[in-house]
C-alpha cells in the first residue's frame, strides 16, 4: 500500500445522501482504493489519478481535443462520425482537452481539495443533520489509503460537532485507523469474502488484516455496521454466509448490523464513460429473494438488513 500519497483527489461532495449511514448525510468521495473488485460500483474512485469522463452522447466530433492535446493522445474523429479516442497511456491528464471541448463531452474526475473546503461544505447542511440525526460519510475508494488527511478531517467535522461515518474495506495499518476511530461516531465496514484465498484472487489484498483491524476496532467499543456486496459467482454461497456469523459472533462486542447489498448494475454507463473494462457488462441486478437464506443465515444471531432496510 502506498502510503506516501497524503492527499487524495475527491470525486463528489455528495448532499442529501440516504444511503450512507444514519439520516440525511453529506458523501466525500476519496480517489484512490488499493482494491480492485471487478464489480466496484465507483470505478472513477480506484485509480489515485486524475480522470477523465467522455460524454460520448454530447461529443460533435470537432475535433478541438485532438488539436489542443500536448501529448498526441487524442486521435480525430473520424471521417465516418466515430469519436475521439485517447490513449490513457499517454495522457499526462493536463485537462487541456477538457477546457478546450465546446461541448462539454469531456469532464475532469478528481480535484483537490482542501479540509477547509470540505468542512465548509459539509458544514452548510448543518441543520438537516440536526432534524435528522445524519452528518459526513468520508467514502471513496478508501479513506484509510489517506491516512493523514483523513485524521485531520475527522478532527475538523468532530470540532464543528458533525456525526462522521467513515465507509471503508478495513485494508489499512492499525496505527491509523486506531486514531482515526477516536473521532468516528460509525463505521461501514465492507466483509467481501471470508475465504482467504478467493479474497485475495478477486479483489487483491489478503482479509486477515481487515479480520484483525474488525476485531480490534469492535474493542474499542466502536460502532460498526458491516457492509457485505452480495455478488453471484463471488460470494453468495450459504457457507460464505455461515463462515461470516462464525467470525462475527467470535468477536469480543457485537456489531450493530450486518446489511446485505445485493449486485446492482447502475455503475455500467460509468465505465464506459471511463473507458474502464467491465466484467459484470448487461449482469442482472440481483433480486432481494435470491440473498433470502443469506439474510436468514445471518439474522438468528445478528440484526440484518438489506440495502440499509431493516427487515423485521
Ligand atoms: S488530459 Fe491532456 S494529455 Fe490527456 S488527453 Fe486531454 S489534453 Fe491530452
Ligand atoms: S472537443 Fe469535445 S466535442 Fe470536440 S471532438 Fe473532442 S470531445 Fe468531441
Amino acid at each position: 500500500m502506498d502510503t506516501q500519497i497524503k492527499i487524495p483527489l475527491i470525486t463528489n461532495i455528495q448532499r442529501y445522501s440516504l444511503d450512507d449511514g444514519p439520516g440525511i448525510r453529506t458523501g466525500v468521495f476519496y480517489k484512490g482504493c488499493p482494491l480492485h473488485c471487478p464489480w466496484c460500483h465507483n470505478p472513477e474512485n480506484i485509480s489515485t489519478r486524475m480522470g477523465l469522463y467522455f460524454h460520448v452522447d454530447k461529443c460533435v466530433r470537432c475535433g478541438s481535443c485532438a488539436e489542443v492535446c500536448p501529448e498526441k493522445a487524442i486521435t480525430l474523429p473520424g471521417p465516418d462520425g466515430s469519436p475521439p479516442q485517447r490513449d490513457r497511456d499517454k495522457c499526462s491528464q493536463c485537462m487541456q482537452c477538457v477546457l478546450k471541448c465546446p461541448a462539454r463531452a469531456l469532464e475532469q474526475v478528481g480535484e483537490l481539495l482542501s479540509i477547509e473546503q470540505i468542512v465548509k461544505e459539509a458544514i452548510s447542511d448543518m441543520p438537516f443533520y440536526r432534524k435528522s440525526g445524519g452528518g459526513v460519510t468520508i467514502s471513496g475508494g478508501e479513506p484509510l489509503l489517506f491516512p493523514v488527511f483523513t485524521l485531520e478531517l475527522v478532527k475538523e467535522l468532530k470540532r464543528k460537532y458533525v456525526h462522521v461515518a467513515v465507509e471503508t474495506s478495513g485494508f489499512g495499518n492499525w496505527e491509523h485507523l486506531s486514531k482515526i476511530a477516536e473521532y468516528v461516531d460509525l463505521f461501514l465496514y465492507d466483509l467481501k469474502h471470508m475465504n482467504p484465498l478467493k479474497h485475495q484472487a478477486v479483489v487483491g489484498v489478503p482479509n486477515n488484516i481487515i479480520h484483525d483491524n474488525l476485531r480490534k476496532l469492535v474493542n474499542l467499543n466502536k460502532k460498526v455496521i458491516i457492509r457485505v456486496p452480495v455478488i453471484a459467482g463471488f460470494n453468495n454461497e450459504k457457507h460464505n454466509f455461515e463462515m461470516m456469523v462464525e467470525f462475527l459472533n467470535t468477536l469480543d462486542c457485537p456489531v450493530e448490523a450486518v446489511d446485505l447489498l445485493p449486485f446492482h448494475n447502475f455503475a455500467e454507463a460509468k465505465y464506459k464513460q471511463l473507458d474502464q473494462n467491465y466484467d459484470y457488462k448487461g449482469a442482472p441486478n440481483m433480486e432481494k429473494e435470491e440473498i433470502a437464506e443469506f439474510v436468514e443465515t445471518l439474522q438468528k444471531t445478528i440484526k440484518t438488513t438489506v440495502g440499509g432496510v431493516t427487515i423485521q
